[in-house]
Order: structure tokens, then sequence, then C-alpha cells
């Protein structure tokens, strides 16, 4: 086995990197302050290519594999997880829909813009009554002629007020349960009866805004269905699976992040006469930091693997999830004790980490969802 990842993979490691500690980062404050990213910076992930990640070249795109992607996320993990969380909905769950169900019309439709970073994408099917309960969603649409009429409520959608695509997932049968749902591309700019809510205010992430979606007597066109009609729960699912793994590689990066800041730290901050990286309780969290970053590193790379070599990975997906995203909390918790009081302030890193990072936990699909996901698949 080869651990050492190609050399182009590698090179746009560094360059994402660069781009995310030299040009992200020091716009980090303004970001917090008013929870928007500067427009320069969007340009900026446009022209390395962010936005087209997962889009194939014909359609203007990157056309990065799962390896490439991921290892691109892990770069994007080292800077501003809000950022990150913008560009991520949009090239992961914003896009893999379309790339994978979607016909030649809507792919020349859409991919080219969503590529440039010009259309915004996102993703829906959380709702105020369903989230991890997802297979219980009530947003329905309804075949009349040539349209199909949404009703119902999507909540914490992520890049919706931004958003120039959102794939919504609608039940279009109720009467065949899980198998009655369909998926829909929907343009929530110019659509009479889709509404944006107000913006989340969120804990932290900022810059990656989230929304309400209401859709009332929304008619989107029978040509915007995306994959078969009744497509069901599972394949709905299946693009979140694409997601999960991509979390494991940000928090990865993040990870990553949190030792560098943490070792650069202990060696210069001094207490007692020395630094205290002579302290062998400090030493310990550095060392518990470093296992959690080489686990979740192998995970993703073995599941990205999985994804190119066209395997199924719905368990090792959760497995890479669950595992980077808890290691993740321990980490950032680490990084602020080895910090001290330094951590808890705002004008640290590590105290923007400590709050970014919690919500990876939770969204697409939470810990204890995860680790049904896995035990159902260990049990069947
Ligand atoms: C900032 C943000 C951005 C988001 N972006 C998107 C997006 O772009 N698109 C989208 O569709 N959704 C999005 N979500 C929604 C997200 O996926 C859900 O919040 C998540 O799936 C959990 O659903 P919930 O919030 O309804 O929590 P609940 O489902 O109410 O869960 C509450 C608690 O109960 C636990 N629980 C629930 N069921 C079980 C069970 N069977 N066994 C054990 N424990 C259980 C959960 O693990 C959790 O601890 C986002 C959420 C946030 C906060």
């Amino acid at each position: 086995m080869n651990f050492t990842l190609p050399e182009d993979l590698r090179d746009m490691q560094a360059t994402v990197r660069d781009f995310m500690l030299g040009v992200v980062e020091p716009r980090a404050r303004e970001i917090e302050d008013t929870n928007q990213v500067p427009p320069e910076l969007m340009r900026g992930a446009a022209e390395l290519g962010l936005f087209g990640l997962s889009i194939p070249e014909e359609y203007g795109g990157v056309g990065l594999g799962a390896l490439g992607r991921c290892a691109v996320y892990e770069a994007m993990g080292q800077g501003h997880m809000g950022f990150g969380g913008v560009i991520s909905a949009h090239a992961s769950i914003g896009t893999s829909g379309l790339v994978k169900l979607g016909n030649e019309e809507q792919k020349q439709h859409f991919l080219p813009r969503m590529a440039s970073g010009e259309c915004i994408a996102g993703f829906a099917i959380t709702e105020p009554s369903s989230g991890s309960d997802a297979a219980n969603i009530r947003t329905k649409a309804e075949r009349r002629g040539d349209v199909y009429v949404l009703n119902g409520t999507k909540h914490y959608i992520s890049n919706a007020p931004i958003a120039g695509l959102l794939t919504v997932i609608a039940v279009t049968d109720p009467s065949r349960g899980t198998r009655g749902m369909s998926a829909f591309l929907v343009e929530p700019q110019g659509t009479p009866g889709v509404t944006i809510g107000k913006i989340d205010e969120k804990m932290g992430q900022k810059g990656a805004l989230s929304a309400e979606v209401m859709f009332e007597d929304a008619e989107i066109p029978a040509a915007n269905l995306l994959g078969p009609e009744h497509l069901g729960y599972r394949e709905a699912l299946g693009i979140l699976t694409n997601g999960r793994v991509g979390i494991a590689a940000r928090s990865t990066g993040a990870m990553q992040r949190l030792l560098d800041l943490s070792v650069a730290h202990a060696k210069t901050r001094e207490q007692f006469g020395q630094p205290i990286a002579e302290f062998q309780a400090v030493q310990f969290m550095l060392a518990e930091m470093e296992v959690a970053i080489q686990t979740s590193r192998l995970l993703w790379q073995k599941v990205a693997w999985m994804v190119d070599e066209g395997q199924d990975v719905r368990r090792m997906a959760s497995v890479a999830k669950l595992h980077a995203t808890e290691m993740l909390s321990q980490v950032a918790d680490k990084a602020v004790q080895v910090a001290g009081g330094m951590g808890y302030m705002k004008d640290s890193p590590v105290e923007r980490y400590y709050r970014d990072q919690r919500l990876l936990r939770i969204y697409e699909g939470t810990s204890e969802i995860q680790k049904l996901i896995i035990a159902r698949d260990v049990l069947a």
C-alpha cells in the first residue's frame, strides 16, 4: 500500500492551505464581526477552482475524484471553518446530486455557473418536524401538468440566503412511504412561492449562512425533477453519504491547525521558568491530538479511496465522520487547555475553532445517527 498522495494533489493541498492561512485567516475577525464572507475571498476561492471541485471538467469544474476532493477539504479545514462551510455545502451536498443524477440538459444549464461560483448551491431535506428522522419529511410536490407544486418548509439550510440553486427533497407519493420521495432542482431567487427566511443566528461558523426555506404553491418546472420520480429516501440520502467523507477530511484539517497552534504556543509560553512544552501533562495533550489526526486521516483516505473504487461506503462514511468529528471536539477542547486563558479570548483562533467545530457532530447526521447506521450494518 502506498499512503503518499499523488504529487498534483499535494500541490493543490499546499495552494489551498496557503490561501486559507495567508488570505482567509487574516480576514477572520472581519468575517466574525460581519457574518459575511468578503466578495474578494469568494472570488479567490473561485480562481482556485474550489466551487468546481466535484464538477467534471467538461462543465468547467476541476473534476476531482473523492480522494482529491477530500485532500482539498483537509487543507481547507486548516482555515476559517465558516468559509470552509460555504464551499463544502456548495461543492459537496449542493453539487453531488446534480452530478450523479442530473440529465445532460440540467448539467449544461447549471454546472458551468456552479463551477465558476456564480451560482452557489445547497441541499435541503431537514424540516422543523423532521431532522434526524428525515424519512418523515412533509414537504409535498404535486404534479400538475408540466410543473410540480411544492408546499412545505425546510429549515437550517446552508447557503440558502445566497443560493442560486437548491436540491430539495419532497414527497411525491405519500402512499409509497420512503419510496415516494423525489429530488428537485429549485432556483430560490425569482421563483414565485419560494421564500428564504431570516438568516439563522448561530453559535459559530460565521459567514456560513443558513435559513428557513418556505414553499407556498411554488411551481417548479417538471424538467427540474432530478433523477427519476419517486427516487426514494435511500437514494436521496446517498447525496449526504458523499458529504460525510468530506466532513471527516475537514475535521482532520481543523485538528491539524489546532495542533500546530498548540505546539507553537507550548514552545513559546513559559511558566515556572520553562516552556510549558517541557511539562509532560502538556506533551500528553499534544500526543493525543496527533493520534486523533492520524487515525482520522487514515479513515477519510480509506473511505475516499473506496468511493473512487465504486464501493458501497455507507457504513465506512459514517465511521469516518463519527470518529473525526468526535475527535475534533476533543482536540479543540485540548487546544483551549494548552492555550490557557488566551484560548478563551476572542482574539485567539482556538476560541473560534472551539465554537465552529461543534456543528460537525450535528449536521449531515448527528453522531447518534452515525452510530445507528453503523450498528444496523454491523447487525445486518
Ligand atoms: C448550521 C446548520 C446547518 C445545516 N445545514 C443543513 C443543510 O444544508 N441541509 C439540510 O437539509 N439540513 C441542514 N442542517 C440540519 C441538520 O442536518 C440537522 O440539524 C440534524 O440532522 C439534526 O436534526 P435536528 O436538528 O432536528 O435534531 P433532532 O433530530 O431533533 O435530534 C436531537 C437529538 O436527538 C438525537 N436523536 C434523534 N433521533 C435519535 C435516535 N433514533 N436515536 C438516538 N438519538 C437520536 C440526536 O442525535 C440529537 O442528539 C443544518 C443544521 C445546522 C445546525
